[in-house]
């Protein structure tokens, strides 16, 4: 059976960006994509208006000062297919191709405890075994498709957003009904609009959202980031979201309401997410929270003309920010077209698909094309697909029936040599994720160095570790609303998935001094053994 040192599984930002890093360290490694095509998210997201929430400059790699100057963004925030230009351009530049192997799904991965490897599955019958197992499969990449009655009974086109076919689809003439109101839903539906004959939104919860305030980048803008990158990507890394801002010192109600008010105003206009970080206790404080909510249902309420799809858009279920707000294009004025309706499906909930459409307790919406814009089994969806089997015959899934329980987001007990990038545990999807990302990245690079000087045969976490950190993600979280929602953080709207906080809120800064700190303590919390935990007791037993 084939043999490789690392397998990474998944070439996405992370996979990408781990393979660029232990090949220059020269660590004999290899990475396996399901998909023909390299980009994670960016290569399977391609609906119309995909583009990313933080700006380009800091949504990109920070490892090649000549990257950085080579490659120039066009717009404030990129647009899928740019995102997706540059990370063929970086594989292209890195000659990184040479140690992808594409259409290669894992099935199964099966821990030898005597030979301290994985023995990995494909779905396709091929197998091979590494020393080490690195995920790189995303937060985000396990969609959900929400089952109605009737669904198989559609005769129009169904797409799921985060599965988009690459092929031009043409809306003109076509009546649309987009199900979902999240990040997706809400960029495509204004430039569906555009040529779709009728777009009906189904919106189970409204959600806020704060003006992309996108635009090109000019000539002098791109010069003065290239003039002042380092600078810049020192900011993003000591900022506690990866986004480079840093929250105001001064608590919400202790201004003065017109200053307040000016605040939120530069805010909502400039920062997109930032928004959130205008006082340091929008996301603490229930009170300031309702003030800065407040604001926001006030300026959504300006974009929308007709009262009463105004007040449906309205978000009153939950306080900003304690589910995943949106920064959007044009998506609250897209409702004051005539082709564009909103179907509130939490006052009258769909019952079934027909043949022709959709049908509400309300009425009949006839549709040719159905999109699901309805979100992922984020976070461990995408890590608990393949059948992973640790220690004992004991399988991922079985582990975190539960929730997730990890060390530093990175490993959990009972696996051994199994390195997860963005898990459970760490910032992951509260952060830039680039900034994340690249900082495990580092810190995993530094790991694997130490163990190939010290020949270790076996990493695993231990059991005491993970429980501590577990306690931590949950009481940093107390600190916060978070728990206040059902949403993709705590997997409260995915039907019995168990309600737990998953990413950690204590901040990338912080979360980066944890990683140097377990670091310098010789990797605390994780055991490192010369010979396999399983050998070793053999030896025992036979004395
Ligand atoms: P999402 O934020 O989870 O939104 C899913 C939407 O579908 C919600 O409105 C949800 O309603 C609705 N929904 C789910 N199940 C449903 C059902 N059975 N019936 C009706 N409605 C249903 O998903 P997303 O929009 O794909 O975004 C996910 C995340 O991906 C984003 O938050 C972001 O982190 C990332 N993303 C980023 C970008 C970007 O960078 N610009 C773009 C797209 C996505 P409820 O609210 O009632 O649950």
């Amino acid at each position: 059976m084939k043999h490789v040192d690392i397998l990474i599984v998944g070439a996405g930002i992370a996979g990408l960006r781990t393979l660029y890093s232990l090949r220059k360290d020269g660590f004999d490694v290899r990475v396996v994509e399901a998909s023909d095509e390299l980009g994670g998210v960016w290569n399977h997201n391609r609906y119309p208006g995909a583009r990313c929430d933080v700006e380009s400059y800091d949504y990109s790699y920070s490892f090649s000062p000549e990257l950085e100057q080579e490659w120039t963004w066009t717009e404030r925030y990129p647009r899928q297919p740019e995102i997706l230009s540059y990370l063929n351009h970086v594989a292209d530049r890195f000659d990184l191709r040479r140690d992808i192997t594409f259409n290669a799904r894992v099935a199964s991965a099966d821990y030898d405890e005597v030979g301290a490897k994985w023995v990995v599955a494909f779905e396709d019958g091929a197998a091979m075994t590494c020393r080490r197992l690195i995920l790189c499969l995303g937060q985000l990449s396990a969609p959900k498709t929400p089952e109605y009655p009737g669904q198989e009974l559609f005769r129009g086109e169904t797409i799921v957003s985060a599965l988009w076919p690459r092929r031009d689809v043409d809306f003109r003439g076509k009546r649309v009904g987009i199900i979902g109101t999240g990040s997706s839903g809400m960029q495509m539906t204004p430039v569906i609009a555009e040529t779709a004959e009728r777009v009906t939104v189904f919106q189970r919860t409204a959600n806020y959202s704060v003006p992309a305030a996108n635009a090109p980048l000019t000539a002098d803008e791109i010069r003065d980031v290239k003039a002042h990158y380092a600078e810049r990507r020192e900011m993003t890394r000591n900022s506690p979201t990866g986004l480079g801002f840093q929250p105001g010192k001064v608590k919400t109600l202790d201004v003065d309401p017109d200053e307040r008010e000016r605040v939120f105003e530069a805010a909502y206009n400039r920062y997109g997410f930032g928004f959130a970080l205008a006082y340091p206790d929008i996301l603490l404080d229930p009170e300031a929270n309702a003030v800065a909510s407040d604001f926001l249902r006030r300026k959504i309420g300006e974009r929308v003309s007709d009262p009463e799809v105004r007040a449906k858009l309205l978000p009153v279920t939950h306080g900003f920010g304690t589910r995943r707000p949106t920064v959007d294009s044009g998506y609250f004025e897209a409702f004051n077209r005539d082709n564009v309706d909103l179907a509130d499906i939490r006052e009258a909930p769909i019952t079934e698909f027909t043949e022709t459409g959709i049908r509400t307790t309300e009425k009949d919406y006839p549709l040719d094309l159905i999109i699901y814009a309805t979100g992922f089994d984020a976070l461990t969806g995408a890590l608990l697909k393949p059948r992973i089997t640790g220690r004992d015959g004991q399988t991922l899934k079985e582990k975190w029936a539960q929730g997730p329980i990890t060390q530093l987001g990175l490993g959990t007990a009972g696996f051994p040599n199994l390195i997860i990038v963005g898990g459970p545990g760490s910032p992951t999807v509260l952060s830039n994720v680039m900034v994340s990302t690249e900082l495990q990245v580092d810190w995993l690079t530094e790991l694997l160095k130490t163990l190939r000087d010290e020949e270790i045969a076996e990493i695993e976490v231990t059991p005491e570790a993970e429980q501590a950190w577990n306690a931590h993600v949950a009481e940093r979280v107390s600190e916060t609303l978070y728990m206040t929602a059902d949403s993709f953080y705590n997997g409260g709207e995915v039907k019995g998935k168990p309600r737990v906080f998953m990413p950690y809120s204590g901040g990338v800064r912080h979360y980066r001094r944890l990683l140097e700190k377990c670091a310098a303590d010789g990797y605390a919390g994780f055991a490192l053994r010369k010979a396999p935990l399983a050998k070793t007791a053999e030896v025992q037993d036979a004395r």
